[in-house]
């Protein structure tokens, strides 16, 4: 935030305090328990196998953009992941409960809803490390995972936690396609996709309209270029994976996107993060995009 590279998300600094301070938002708080939810699909865009995935990156503009469609990243594509991971935390919170019917403790679930420091929080827990990427990494479980915490009165023994395994590995940094990795574990939300498709309220600067590509709604290509990824297990639970938005949707009808088609096409997923006007947006950014490919169709009789 010191450099700006928070952008527009004011609220970041508004919060900061608090991030630092979970007893702000549970008093008494003890311990958090971390966990976490894998989204990974079939229908993702992983890189095929045996692909050089520091090789141009998948997916390119040029090969999304030749059917004029526009991508959602994977997370957003199913039930909305705060509605899920919120009720699988109730849960679990019930059910210590009834085992620890003579404890008296209280709790508080958060899912990206509330400032917690949601990331450095799982690594310290061992459910993975930090990759250079910025994400949550498991070397058996990849980095589409969903977190979520439990904060806790309970007075609980600390996991470990694991060690880093980036090791010499750069793809991310190289692959990102605005360049918003400015090195390793350092994110510029400013150049970042997923910010400028979903956070960024004001008109995408005209210098990064080209490199958005074919993204409408996030961006997953520094996920999907990193080796841990590659053979880790997809995502089983059938609300995270449902089909509410498919991978490729048309241009066409996002840039006349109506109130009622915006309504139907984000009900229930995260992708309402982004209103009526920026899918609007992004994808006029994406339209263009795919027009100015070299061997786009020429629209004009001549
Ligand atoms: S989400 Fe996309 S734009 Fe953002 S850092 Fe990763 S690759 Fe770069
Ligand atoms: S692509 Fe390489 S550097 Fe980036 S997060 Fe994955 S292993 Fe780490």
């Amino acid at each position: 935030m010191a450099r700006g590279y928070h952008g527009e998300m004011a609220y970041l600094e508004r919060t900061a305090e608090t991030r630092l301070n979970p007893a702000t938002l549970l008093p008494g708080v003890r311990s958090i328990i971390c966990v976490g939810l894998l989204y990974k699909r079939t229908d993702g865009y992983q890189p095929l196998a045996g692909r050089d995935n520091r090789a141009p990156v998948v997916p390119t503009a040029a090969d999304a953009t030749a059917r004029a469609v526009g991508r959602v990243a994977q997370y957003a594509r199913g039930v909305d992941y705060h509605v899920v991971l919120h009720r699988m935390l109730r849960q679990l919170a019930l059910r210590l409960s009834a085992a620890l019917k003579d404890v008296r403790w209280t709790w508080r679930a958060c899912v990206d809803s509330a400032p917690v420091l949601e990331r450095e929080l799982a690594a310290r827990a061992g459910l993975g490390w930090i990759g250079r990427n910025t994400c949550l990494l498991n070397a058996g479980l990849g980095s589409y995972i969903l977190l979520g915490e439990l904060l806790t009165t309970l007075e609980l023994a600390e996991d470990e936690p694991v060690t880093e395994r980036c090791a010499r590995c750069t793809r991310c940094i190289d692959a990102c396609p605005t360049q918003a990795l400015r090195a390793p574990y350092e994110l510029d939300a400013r150049r970042c996709i997923a910010y400028l498709t979903i956070e960024h309220r004001s008109a995408i600067p005209d210098e990064l309209h080209r490199l958005v590509g074919a993204w409408v709604f996030g961006c997953d290509v520094c996920q999907q270029v990193c080796q841990f990824n590659h053979s880790t297990p997809l995502g089983t639970h059938p609300d995270l994976i449902a089909n509410l938005i498919p991978p490729e949707i048309p241009l066409e009808s996002l840039v006349t996107l109506t109130s009622g088609g915006y309504r139907r096409l984000t009900r229930g997923t995260a992708a309402r993060r982004a209103c009526l006007s920026m899918w609007r947006r992004n994808a006029a950014v994406a339209a263009r995009n795919a027009a100015s490919r070299p061997d786009a169709p020429r629209t004009d009789s001549a």
